[in-house]
């Protein structure tokens, strides 16, 4: 879309040159203003620009909810259609966290769909559970580069990590109470058992090595789950 509104500028740019530079056969008495091309032209740029521009805002609205829940500054971008064609270098991840030698990047990079399930999110947090999940992806995946940006590299500990804060981070990202434990418990019950194996850990449950027993850990809040 983004290409789109570039055309749309170019031939803008071709319009307002035409107008604005004397023609040889044309007097300027002549020329008139191309009100409906470039209107035209700055609809199409518009609309064609609209799903970045939405993205953008919904990376600037996570990048604040994960800032919060983790304490310090972290931001996310979001990446185009043609990103997730063309983009190599962040493995063909729904997130991606870049290391280097001084540690994480404070920035995570985060697929197109992944956006795209973030951005149905915010428009309605009461309908997070959509027939492909995508937004419980969407904000598990915000839980999860997170926990990476903080400085965890291992993706089984990171997994964990993110399973005992995606109640937090749901809230965080404008679901109810409810709704974050009702979103945690799905992704901890349903999804996480069916992880890779590098993404999954036997000790991640009450009482194992990597249990940070936090009042938002799965096994605590289901505790607090109504008969
Ligand atoms: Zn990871």
């Amino acid at each position: 879309m983004i290409l789109l509104t570039f055309a749309a500028l170019a031939v803008l740019v071709l319009y307002l040159r035409q107008w604005l530079i004397p023609q040889p056969d044309h007097l300027p008495i002549h020329r008139r203003f191309p009100k409906l091309e470039v209107g035209v032209c700055l609809l199409v740029a518009g609309l064609s620009y609209l799903p970045s521009w939405q993205a953008d805002r919904a990376a600037d609205r996570a990048g604040k909810a994960a800032s919060k829940v983790v304490g310090e500054k972290v931001e996310f971008v979001c990446g185009s259609q043609l990103n997730t064609f063309f983009d190599r270098g962040t493995d063909m991840a729904w997130g991606y966290v870049k290391w280097t030698e001084e540690g994480p990047a404070k920035s995570s990079k985060l697929r197109h769909e992944t956006c795209k399930g973030l951005r149905e999110f915010f428009d309605d947090p009461t309908q997070w559970r959509s027939i492909s999940n995508d937004r419980l992806f969407a904000v598990h995946i915000i839980t999860h580069e997170t926990m990476h940006m903080a400085g965890e590299m291992n993706e089984a500990v990171t997994e964990c990590q993110a399973v005992q804060r995606d109640a937090l981070m749901a809230q965080a990202l404008g679901a109810s109470a409810v709704q974050a434990r009702d979103m945690a418990l799905a992704y901890y019950i349903e999804i996480y058992p069916n992880l890779r194996q590098d993404y999954y850990s036997d000790e991640c449950k009450q009482g194992g090595k990597l249990d940070e027993n936090l009042p938002t850990s799965p096994w605590n809040l289901r505790r607090l789950r109504p008969a």
